[in-house]
């Protein structure tokens, strides 16, 4: 299948953009289905390169290659090896056995996310065109990751529309019920029923940076999903973590995994609460750290500003409960809130809260969710760690 872009919309392409918005195509030689691997040519006949069609959306097509190509085992074979020889440089060590594999457009492989927990792979399909090759996929996943990797579990059910009715499920070996190393910390990861595709993995970095800061403090992890944080918080050194999520399979889970590091003693309490109301009811500045790390508030371009006004809120709020020398680490994974927008937001909480405000780090996602450079997009999270007083 050929599609044809109209004159000048050639121009994103030839810079490697891997996006065709559905104003640039003029045409196609024949009916276009969802998830199709198309060729796509200038309006002067040149090919740019093939993708997957996508027919959701205003992006219509996600480039696979920027010259003519069959996607075939062997092409998926080539992207697999590249991601993981950069893994191994990146994240793996014996200390660590969870990563992502492939990070989308960075990995030259848009609409697919594949995530490492020890001997289980799990593929998670954001398009029509992934998600029809997902077997393809995890035999390739097969032969360049066996046998350290021993099952690929498929988790595209929620990331694609309802009307493909994916099913999640195996789609090569047993399930394994994963207990991973993080950095030496014990993680138990529950692919199937945990949020996304089990760990927040984007967040290793800042939690190391926060263990370094957490010595003799009162920590408050809000939003604290398996509790990674309070882990990390616990053996820098805390003299105690409070975790609180709105969700009670997480707060056990938080709990299970200190227990699983530090024993049922630890100087650790978690709590099922809404983390606007937990700082709201706080009636004395007790935390001396407090981290921030809140689900996508804004899922689309048109919620972005809803999202600022809560990020100033959440911000303004644990601004005004912590003592004088508190340390508070503020994070949005917002893709469509710019760095310069969520900094902003920051300040006008600094402003009303009156503090002074240092800005220690700058945060982002670690190098196993690499941005391509010809596709910025793919920053997505962002964090600053501040000093209060
Ligand atoms: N910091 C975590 C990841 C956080 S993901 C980590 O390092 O693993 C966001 C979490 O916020 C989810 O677990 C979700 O259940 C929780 N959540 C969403 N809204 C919330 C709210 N208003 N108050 C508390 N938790 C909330």
């Amino acid at each position: 299948m050929k599609i044809f872009l109209k004159p000048g919309k050639e121009e994103a392409l030839l810079r490697f953009h891997p996006w065709v918005f559905s104003g640039a195509i003029r045409s196609a030689d024949g009916p276009v289905e969802d998830g199709d691997v198309v060729e796509v040519y200038a309006d002067g006949g040149q090919l740019l390169g093939v993708g997957h069609a996508n027919a959701a959306g205003s992006i219509a097509v996600r480039m696979l290659a920027f010259a003519a190509r069959s996607i075939d085992l062997d092409f998926w074979r080539e992207k697999l090896r590249s991601a993981y020889r950069l893994r191994q440089q990146a994240v793996l060590s014996p200390r660590t056995s969870c990563y992502r594999l492939v990070h989308g457009e960075a990995d030259g492989l848009p609409g697919l996310i594949v995530d490492v927990y020890g001997a289980t792979a799990v593929l998670q399909a954001h398009s029509t065109g992934m998600y029809l090759a997902r077997h393809e996929l995890a035999q390739a996943l097969r032969s360049e990751l066996a046998p350290s990797v021993a099952a690929v579990y498929d988790k595209s059910a929620a990331t694609l529309p309802a009307s493909m009715e994916a099913e999640d499920g195996y789609l090569w070996g047993e399930p394994q019920q994963p207990v991973v190393l993080e950095n030496g910390l014990k993680l138990a990861v529950d692919v199937e029923r945990g949020q996304k595709t089990g760990l927040f993995l984007d967040q290793r970095d800042s939690r190391s940076l926060a263990e370094r800061y957490s010595a003799g403090r009162q920590v408050l992890n809000l939003f604290c999903y398996t509790g990674g944080f309070s882990a990390y918080a616990l053996r820098g050194g805390a003299a105690h973590v409070c975790s609180v999520d709105t969700s009670a399979d997480a707060v056990a889970h938080a709990t299970a995994n200190v227990a699983l590091n530090f024993g049922e003693q630890a100087p650790h309490q978690a709590i099922v609460a809404n983390s606007f109301d937990f700082l709201n009811d706080l009636t004395e500045k007790r935390y001396d750290m407090v981290i921030l790390d809140p689900p996508a508030f804004a899922k689309h371009r048109g919620a972005a500003g809803h999202a600022l006004q809560a990020y100033q809120k959440l911000n303004a709020l644990a601004l005004k409960k912590v003592p004088s020398g508190a340390i508070i680490f503020t994070f949005s994974c917002s893709q469509v809130v710019t760095r310069e927008q969520f900094c902003g937001a920051v300040f006008a909480a600094a402003l009303e809260s009156r503090r002074s405000v240092r800005i220690l780090h700058r945060l982002t996602q670690p190098a196993d969710h690499p941005i391509s450079i010809y596709h910025p997009e793919g920053e997505y999270l962002k964090g600053l760690a501040l000093y209060v007083e």
